[in-house]
């Protein structure tokens, strides 16, 4: 069974202590309820990752866990094989052992758009909000942060980032959380706190926005990603049913919308740093993840649009800093 032990005695001593009052009991529950489904398949997988710790490791430029050179052709295909258990894995792409998990999203170009913009992560605690496969955070580590929490309801990428941990080092200071951000007390704790891809999937965006905000640290710095449309600041889609075959997408603001949204709850020095459509080349089918992906979301005779007629994904990265308490804005 996966465990959060080493989280709870890591953060006993630090700013993140206050959490311990209410998290084990709720990772608990979790873990009740978990009892069925895939997890028990993706657990045995994780048992069976006893592999040395390896000799090379860039978490900097990439994820390349090995050289390629440490495990002989067995027990690479073993290993391809369990990793294979783990599909479809959707948040990377990870080089393993030799082995390329090649992804359907190029999350690497996600970082690159934003690491460029971001205040150095250099020993900062860090907060990844839906943080997929954890591909962001490790690297969030390889950028110098001291730690990194991620959270995510998914219990598949929890497996596929203990996968992950296993094959570098289980004592390191990152660790993936099965919640959601509703779950989490107001811990004005973190120093840097990214909500990438989430916001459109929130029912209540606003809310959204103030429960990351309770996560920050006076002082902190909120790294926002999510679709976006063309228009004022009176602009937002909200879509009728689908948008893009997913039916969980609420609100696309424009960007000066979302401005305007982060100003109201109270961030300051708001800033978009980065738009981009998202090509077909970003997020794609692959051997790893076989089913449809973003071809197949939008228009055939026109990929500017979805094949419900809405414009076609366009991301945008917005920096905010959380510098005054909301009773100092009244
Ligand atoms: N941040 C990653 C992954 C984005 S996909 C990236 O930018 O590539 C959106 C993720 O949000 C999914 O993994 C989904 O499981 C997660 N998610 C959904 N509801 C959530 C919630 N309430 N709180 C936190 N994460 C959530």
């Amino acid at each position: 069974m996966i465990s959060f032990s080493s989280f709870y005695r890591q953060i006993a001593d630090t700013q993140l202590q206050h959490w311990l009052e209410s998290l084990p009991a709720i990772l608990g529950e979790w873990q009740r309820q978990h009892k069925h489904g895939n997890l028990p398949k993706w657990e045995k997988v994780l048992a069976k990752l006893h592999y040395p710790a390896p000799e090379f490791l860039d978490l900097k430029d990439s994820v390349t866990i090995g050289d390629g050179q440490q495990l002989d052709s067995g027990q690479t295909e073993k290993l391809e094989n369990l990793l294979r258990i783990l599909q479809p894995w959707r948040k990377g792409p990870f080089h393993v052992h030799g082995i390329h998990i090649d992804t359907e999203w190029r999350s690497d170009w996600k970082w690159d758009r934003v690491a460029p913009h971001i205040s150095p992560l250099t020993n900062r605690t860090v907060l990844d909000v839906g943080c997929g496969s954890g591909y962001h955070m490790w690297r969030m580590l390889g950028a110098g942060a001291k730690r990194v929490v991620g959270i995510d309801p998914s219990a598949l990428f929890l497996c596929q980032f203990e996968a992950i941990k296993r094959l570098i080092d289980t004592e390191l200071p990152v660790h993936l959380l099965p919640l959601g951000i509703e779950e989490l007390p107001p811990l004005d704790a973190f120093d840097t706190v990214f909500s990438m891809g989430v916001l459109y999937h929130r029912r209540s965006p606003i809310d959204h926005l103030l429960q990351l905000r309770d996560q920050l640290r006076m002082g902190g710095e909120l790294v926002l990603e999510t679709l976006v449309v063309d228009g004022d600041k009176d602009t937002v889609l909200v879509p009728q049913d689908r948008y893009g075959k997913m039916n969980n997408v609420w609100f696309l603001p424009s960007i000066d919308a979302l401005k305007l949204w982060l100003e109201k709850c109270d961030f300051t020095d708001v800033r978009c740093v980065n738009v981009d459509v998202t090509s077909l080349a970003e997020q794609r089918s692959t051997p790893w993840m076989q089913n449809e992906s973003l071809v197949d979301y939008l228009d055939p005779k026109d990929i500017n649009l979805t094949v419900e007629g809405y414009p076609a994904p366009k991301r945008a990265t917005f920096i905010a800093v959380k510098n005054r308490s909301p009773q100092d804005a009244d």
